[in-house]
C-alpha cells in the first residue's frame, strides 16, 4: 500500500488534470490502487485542506462523490492573449501614469471574457 502522503499527491494531481469535469472517488481509488476507506480519508483530508471540494453523486444506484480541484496551476496559455503582451503603450503604462491598467478598456475586456469562460466552465461541471 502507498504512504498516505504519496496517495494525496498523487490523488491531487489525478484530480487536478481531469480539471472541471471532476472525478469519482471510486474511479480514483481503483486508478491509483487504494482501498476505498483509505481514498476516503485522503479526500476529506484534501478537502479539509482546501485544496478540492467533494459533491455527493449517485451513480448506479450508489452515493459516492465527484472530486474538484479547487485551483489549478498557472499555465503560460492563460496569459497568452493578454492584450499588455503586444500594447502599443506598455512601456508607459503603470498604476500611477495616465495610462493605466485601472483605467484600461482593452484590459478590462480581457479580464471579464476569462471570467465569462471560467464561469461558464464551472457551472458546465
Ligand atoms: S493595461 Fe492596457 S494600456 Fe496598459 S499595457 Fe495593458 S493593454 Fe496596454
Amino acid at each position: 500500500m502507498p504512504k498516505r502522503s504519496d496517495l494525496e499527491q498523487k490523488a491531487l494531481q489525478f484530480i487536478v488534470n481531469n480539471g472541471y469535469d471532476g472525478v469519482l472517488q471510486s474511479e480514483l481509488w481503483r486508478k491509483l490502487g487504494a482501498s476505498s476507506r483509505e481514498g476516503s480519508r485522503v479526500a476529506i483530508k484534501l478537502e479539509g485542506k482546501g485544496l478540492i471540494r467533494r459533491e455527493k453523486e449517485l451513480c448506479s444506484g450508489r452515493w459516492t462523490y465527484r472530486l474538484y480541484p479547487k485551483r489549478f496551476p498557472a499555465s503560460i496559455d492563460l496569459i497568452a492573449d493578454c492584450p499588455c503582451l503586444m500594447c502599443a503603450d506598455n512601456a508607459r503604462c503603470s498604476s500611477w501614469a495616465t495610462i493605466s491598467p485601472q483605467n484600461c478598456e482593452k484590459l478590462t475586456k480581457w479580464l471579464l471574457r476569462i471570467a465569462e469562460e471560467e464561469n461558464g466552465a464551472l457551472g458546465d461541471s
